[in-house]
């Protein structure tokens, strides 16, 4: 099962949780007891790459570290309804496709694959929109 990645909004620590959405969850770092987001879902997967080593990758939410994502790991980020930029790095490389998505109630469920375009000089993560299927559960 795929875990719920949540960021404190009293300290900013990441963790991981298999805690579902709308229950409250306390920080483990802060004690903090917030609600987890329960008006939208972003899930990420990131395809299997045997050329790019298995560094973690780093995922950013408008800018906000939002911890690490492994090697065909897969993560369910929960929001509430609004604009989120996702971005993607892997260590100096920072070239990313930067996709915007509206977490409204027409379209509360966002899926990504991520996987890394390889060039010349500098390799680029790309996120592509995927379908809820296509996603592991
Ligand atoms: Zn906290």
């Amino acid at each position: 099962m795929v875990n719920n990645r949540l960021i404190c909004p009293a300290c900013k620590n990441v963790f991981d949780t298999a805690v579902m959405p709308p229950n409250q969850i306390q920080c483990p770092k802060c004690r903090a007891t917030f609600p987890i987001p329960s008006q939208g879902l972003l899930k990420l997967y990131r395809m299997g790459n045997f050329m790019g080593s298995a560094a973690p990758a780093s995922i950013y939410i408008n800018e906000q570290p939002c911890g690490f994502l492994a090697n065909q790991g897969s993560i369910n980020i929960p929001l509430n309804y609004g604009t989120y930029k996702i971005h993607m790095a892997m260590g100096m490389n920072r070239r990313c496709n930067d996709p915007v998505i509206q977490v409204t109630p027409d379209k509360p469920l966002h899926c990504y694959k991520m996987h890394i375009k390889m060039g010349a000089f500098s390799n680029t993560q790309v996120l592509e929109e995927a379908l809820p299927k296509d996603m592991p559960m």
